[in-house]
């Protein structure tokens, strides 16, 4: 059995079970802590694993995933509040994002021992100052941003114009900044240029990218690094035909594209962190959503779903997405033996954005039938607009071995 039909055939197992509400989101708990596994098992002798808990932000899961991951990373102060609540020490939660607040940088201050990911001058300054204020010494990593990204990232953030981190370029005119700022502690770099790729040598490239930069840059700023922060990219299928990253063949080209760190006396003895988010979370979770009606339209199969684009954003593919194809779907209440049809999915809303799949073949799309929509562990509940036109908020689901609870 493939790992969709596995966790498919638990899906329909717990719809027999238990009452499930829809619109909903099912989050495999064992999976994920599985999925944590086999990254560390490839990956731990080079680097530590942090968690970018914007894909998933769910309490139940930050806290099942705890024992598996070495740190996280947050995007907002109320994401590191997250991570706290959900039991992480603060000297393992990096804080990046390009815009932090003058209230954020207080409580990293108040707190103390976060990771601050500085992305802009003035946020250097504004730290600093608030530091110095408080007589305390905050511990930054300086966020960069390369020139260059391989093909077959899905989204890219390097080369252009961007709000994202120092440019790579023009980080000669940041060591002054760097040494006026004697309240902070540069203790490391942090690159996150690209993600989404299912390329295997892509990753591997991109992180030669980063170690060429994250050589140039402790050159630059004179420093040792403790800490290099990979922001990994690592994509997984949206679509059934997809292939999804092969874990031995990715480490053993991220290790031929690394180990020149080794000789490099600057960086040899820093901790590399591999930060990743959809990979870890993306096919451990199912977005569930319920026909409401049939409607045969102008040589259409048009069904109507109680949760769409405000519940499923990236699904509709409304996140970034350059080519609409059909997300992985399938009819999990119709008899498994059916044969498929070609539907056409939408959501409940009065616009036309509102479609989940257009030409998708299903088992079957009867009124009261359940479609789970998979790889929606990540960026979907989070990523949505739920409160677009006023309908209830799915439900979060968490599941572990055969028990199911609302999270
Ligand atoms: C969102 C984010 C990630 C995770 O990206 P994925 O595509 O989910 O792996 C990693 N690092 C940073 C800084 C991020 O903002």
């Amino acid at each position: 059995m493939s790992q969709d039909d596995q966790l498919l055939s638990r899906v329909r197992g717990l719809l027999q079970e238990n009452t499930i509400s829809t619109p909903s989101y099912v989050y495999f708990l064992d999976e994920i802590e599985e999925r944590c596994k086999q990254v560390a098992a490839a990956f731990s002798d080079r680097f530590r694993m942090s968690y970018a808990v914007k894909s998933n932000p769910n309490a139940s899961l930050l806290s099942s995933m705890r024992p598996h991951i070495d740190l996280l990373d947050a995007s907002s102060i109320a994401e590191v509040e997250y991570g706290l609540a959900a039991g992480y020490a603060p000297e393992v939660i990096s804080f990046s994002g390009p815009a932090k607040r003058q209230f954020e940088l207080e409580r990293c201050v108040e707190i103390g021992t976060l990771k601050v990911v500085v992305e802009s001058a003035d946020e250097l300054a504004t730290l600093n100052q608030l530091a110095h204020e408080a007589g305390k010494t905050i511990t930054i990593l300086l966020r960069l941003n390369p020139l260059q990204v391989p093909k077959s990232f899905g989204i890219n953030m390097a080369g252009a114009a961007s709000p994202f981190g120092f440019d790579e370029e023009s980080l000669d005119a940041v060591v002054p900044l760097i040494a006026a700022a004697t309240s902070l502690n540069l203790v490391g770099f942090h690159i996150y240029s690209a993600t989404n790729s299912t390329k295997e040598s892509a990753i591997a490239d991109n992180f030669a990218i980063f170690v060429k930069l994250f050589d140039l840059a402790s050159k630059t700023f004179d420093i040792e690094p403790e800490h290099l922060i990979f922001g990994a990219g690592f994509g997984i299928p949206y679509a059934k035909e997809g292939k999804a990253l092969d874990l031995v063949e990715l480490k053993s080209k991220v290790e031929d594209a690394v180990s020149g760190i080794d000789s490099i006396p600057r960086l040899a003895k820093a901790h590399c962190v591999l930060e990743l988010g959809r990979f870890l979370v993306g096919p451990a979770g199912y977005f569930l959503t319920q026909v409401l009606v049939e409607k045969d339209t102008r040589g259409k199969k048009v069904r109507i779903c109680d949760g769409g684009m405000n519940n499923h954003l990236a699904a509709c593919g409304l996140m970034g997405m350059f080519l609409r194809r059909p997300w992985p779907m399938w009819n999990v209440t119709s008899d498994e033996q059916e044969d498929e049809e070609i539907f056409t999915l939408t959501g409940p809303l009065c616009t036309t954005i509102d479609t989940l799949a257009k030409d998708v073949p299903l088992q079957g799309a009867k009124k009261g039938d359940i479609i789970a929509v998979g790889m929606s562990g990540a960026y979907g509940f989070t990523a949505s607009p739920n409160n677009f036109i006023s309908h209830p908020a799915p439900q979060e689901y968490v599941v572990t071995g055969d028990t199911l609870s609302v999270a």
